[in-house]
């Protein structure tokens, strides 16, 4: 067997579990594996709503991937990937050029805005940890700018949420155990402070079973979360977004912060390859593989799954994504020895979605859970999902082991 030069990209949960599972097939000395990521760390982001909104700590929501890898079997690179030629298989990046056998494209989700005019500029997205951060912080001076200043700008206290997905429910959440916090920190009444969540589907959640989002909404508004449903956002200020109501009918909500957490698409490098992609997401083949491109894998929330039950795609998520490294793991190795690659099939057990850290809804082998036992639950899966990149040792350093 040729030993072959395999490089991953981005050291998300589809990348890094490519890289743990290819030690493990490969063993010492079978392949040369660089992985290149961006930041000498992994950060979790299905933690992100919980840094965003400051109930956890940013650098709490990250760990070094050092300590996940081994260094003997796996060169980590940190780098900022800059350009990706599938014909000449060359990865340009800030740190130098790479070339490869096998490329396994990990580069994860950015924001969607559709197109909406003023958001790519005024309004924010839980993106990666450092967006995390800054939204946190965002949120604090505007507390801190109002109770400061000398006529009050109540607006400032105005947070808009636009889309009640998974990740807008759950910043909500995090939003409504946070703002108590801020008040009494900031020295600002409560019933000054609104927290909206815009969305412009006909309901919550849309497609999410009904009795679960009733009781979500309900939750939420007990803590006094206001909804705005089958409304879209239109367009972003610097003052805050405008809402269609109706036909002819607009709502301008003013706000000192706006977080746009109304969708994904893939990451943009992936359009400026010669790959087909749609909202830069590729079409994979059923082993994994970029369609017309043998050599190159795509993971994650860069690749696009169609559910052929409902003929819809697959959402992405972490769970997919950590399924798929396993395969594409075991497919590369197969491929190395010249054998043949097996289909990804995923092996869906739920959603869970928090309600803060106490609360949370979900649907779990097929059974509703809501309560204390959902979001226990949550942080199983989050623990697991550390377990299966780090082993125990991590679980322990990173995992969600309080239980109230
Ligand atoms: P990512 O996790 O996005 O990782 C991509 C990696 O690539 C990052 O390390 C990044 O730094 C790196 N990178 C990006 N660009 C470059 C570049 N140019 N050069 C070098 N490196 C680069 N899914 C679930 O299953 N369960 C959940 O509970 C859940 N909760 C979520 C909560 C929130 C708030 C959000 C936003 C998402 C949630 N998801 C959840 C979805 C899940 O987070 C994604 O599906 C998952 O992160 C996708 O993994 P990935 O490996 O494709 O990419
Ligand atoms: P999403 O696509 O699931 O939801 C986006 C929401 O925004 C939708 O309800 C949509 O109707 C709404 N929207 C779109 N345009 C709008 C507009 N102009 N104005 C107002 N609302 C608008 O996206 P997401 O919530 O970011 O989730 C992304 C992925 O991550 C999904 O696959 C999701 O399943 C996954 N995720 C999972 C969890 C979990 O399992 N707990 C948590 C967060 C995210």
């Amino acid at each position: 067997m040729k030993r072959p030069s395999i490089l991953v990209l981005g050291a998300g949960y589809g990348g890094l579990t490519t890289v743990v599972n290819l030690q493990k097939e490969f063993g010492t000395d079978a392949a040369d594996i660089t992985l290149i990521n961006k930041n000498e760390y992994h950060y979790e982001s299905t933690w992100l709503h919980e840094a965003a909104a400051g109930t956890m700590l940013p650098e709490d929501v990250r760990y070094d991937i050092s300590d996940v890898i081994d260094s003997g079997k796996t060169n980590f690179v940190q780098a900022t990937v800059e350009a990706i030629d599938v014909d000449n298989k060359k990865v340009t990046t800030d740190n130098g050029e790479f070339t490869y056998d096998y490329l396994v494209i990990g580069l994860g989700f950015e924001g969607e805005t559709f197109g909406i005019e003023g958001l790519d500029k005024y309004a924010l997205s839980i993106a990666n940890v450092k967006a995390a951060r800054y939204i946190r912080e965002h949120i604090e001076f505007q507390f801190a700018t109002w109770s400061t200043e000398q006529v009050k700008d109540d607006s400032r206290l105005t947070i808009v949420v636009g889309g009640a997905g998974f990740t807008g429910i759950e910043f909500l959440g995090e939003l409504a155990n946070r703002v108590p916090e801020l008040c009494k920190e900031f020295d600002v009444p409560q019933e000054k402070v609104r927290v909206i969540c815009v969305e412009a589907a006909p309901m919550v959640l849309p497609g999410f079973d009904p009795e679960l989002v009733d009781y979500a909404v309900g939750y939420l508004q007990s803590k006094g979360i206001e909804f705005s449903i089958g409304t879209p956002v239109v367009e972003a200020t610097p003052e805050g977004v405008k809402v269609k109501k109706g036909e002819d009918e607009f709502e301008f909500i003013k706000a000192g912060t706006v977080v746009w957490a109304a969708g994904v698409r893939g990451n943009r490098l992936i359009e400026e390859t010669s790959i087909e992609s749609m909202r830069a997401r590729v079409k994979v083949e059923k082993d994994m593989r970029a369609p017309g491109y043998s050599d190159v894998f795509i993971v994650g929330d860069c690749a696009l799954m169609i559910n052929e039950e409902i003929n819809r795609p697959y959402p992405p998520t972490a769970q997919i994504a950590m399924q798929q490294g396993e395969r594409i793991a075991k497919n590369i190795k197969a491929l190395a020895g010249e054998g043949t690659t097996e289909e990804f099939v995923p092996d869906l057990k739920g959603t869970v979605c928090s309600l803060g850290e106490e609360d949370a809804i979900g649907v779990v082998f097929g059974k509703k859970v809501t309560g204390r036992r959902a979001a226990f639950m949550k942080k199983m899966i989050d623990n697991r999902a550390l377990y299966m990149i780090g082993g125990a040792g991590l679980v322990m350093k990173k995992g969600k082991l309080k239980v109230w």
